[in-house]
């Protein structure tokens, strides 16, 4: 990771080395944070966050969820964050934003009321998740062993830290394999997400995916669904199942980092031409266009820091 000049910490700039936690911060132990995942681009007028107001309401949702008490408000931490940007003289493409919330130092014991929130955002220049070679020809996907965990036991539409450990071991798995990404089922064995990004297929023509039962509301996928039907595509919700991907004419996942990222094969079989498809590849550019402030219907969606 490359680091930036300043994070953002309970309110004020401090330089990248100083933004440090006690060894027995709360949620280092038991887990309880909320994370978001922001993304800015050099646009040709300067940085344009996308979507900034949609993920930090979001941040502020996962906590509320997960029982925390962000004491800053959306409209002061997108400002944070745009100040952020600022004050870091990026110079890069592509600058990747974490907010997040976590409880700090002076409580311990799993009842977590009295643990202090802790909150803060960092900002640095981060390429492609799954690599410029993804994006162009496409990824391993391997379909993990351990299922994402039911909405019965967990807090599956915070973008909770502690959903994270289930993603990791099924994402070391799959690199451990010789894959590239995890997808991941849910309990009754139907698509729910891949470990940090959504999941969308194409057979027909249409293009499908499953619902946020099982998986965080992404924004991206969103963003998604509206552009392709924009596109004259038919954009159909609904539980897949995984003989379905095995045939499908073309996968792509869809996240903030993930950008859209093209499937090229799932276990062992090819999706469709085992490449970026067609659909998968208009898809994409439109999306590069709008996120970098070249398609002017979507430009709603872009915060400009100047
Ligand atoms: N699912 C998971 C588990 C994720 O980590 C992400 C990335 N935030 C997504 C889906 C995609 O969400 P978004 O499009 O809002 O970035």
């Amino acid at each position: 990771m490359d680091a930036a000049k300043y994070i953002w910490m309970n309110g004020k700039f401090i330089a990248w080395d100083d933004a440090k936690t006690h060894v027995l911060s709360h949620t280092l132990h038991y887990g309880n944070g909320v994370i978001e995942g922001t993304k800015a681009y050099k646009t040709k007028k300067g940085y344009a966050i996308f979507r900034l107001n949609e993920h930090t309401k979001r941040l502020k949702e996962s906590a509320k969820m997960t029982l925390m008490d962000i004491p800053y408000s959306v409209e002061e931490m997108n400002q944070a964050q745009i100040d952020l940007i600022k004050k870091n003289e990026f110079e890069g493409d592509n600058v990747y934003i974490r907010p997040f919330a976590f409880l700090g130092y002076g409580v311990m014991g799993v009842y977590h009321k009295d643990a202090p929130v802790e909150t803060a955002i960092a900002a640095w220049e981060w390429g492609a998740y799954l690599g410029e070679e993804g994006l162009q020809k496409g990824i391993k996907l391997k379909i993990a062993s351990m299922t994402r965990p039911a909405n019965t036991s967990n807090m599956g539409k915070a973008k909770a830290v502690a959903n994270y450990l289930n993603s990791q071991m099924a994402k070391y798995e799959a690199i451990d394999c010789g894959y590239d990404e995890a997808l991941l089922l849910d309990d009754q064995g139907y698509v729910a997400e891949a470990s940090g990004a959504c999941f969308f297929m194409v057979k027909d023509g249409e293009i499908i995916s499953p619902p946020n039962d099982n998986s965080l509301a992404s924004i991206t996928q969103k963003t998604v669904i509206e552009v392709a039907q924009d596109m004259g595509y038919k954009v159909t919700r609904r539980r897949i199942s995984r003989e379905e991907i095995y045939v499908a004419d073309e996968a792509f996942l869809t996240g903030t980092a993930a950008e859209i990222t093209p499937v090229a094969s799932v276990d062992a079989r090819k999706v469709g031409i085992g490449s970026r498809g067609e659909i998968t590849e208009k898809i994409q550019s439109t999306y590069f266009d709008i996120v970098f402030g070249r398609n002017s219907k979507y430009e709603h969606y872009l915060t400009y820091i100047d």
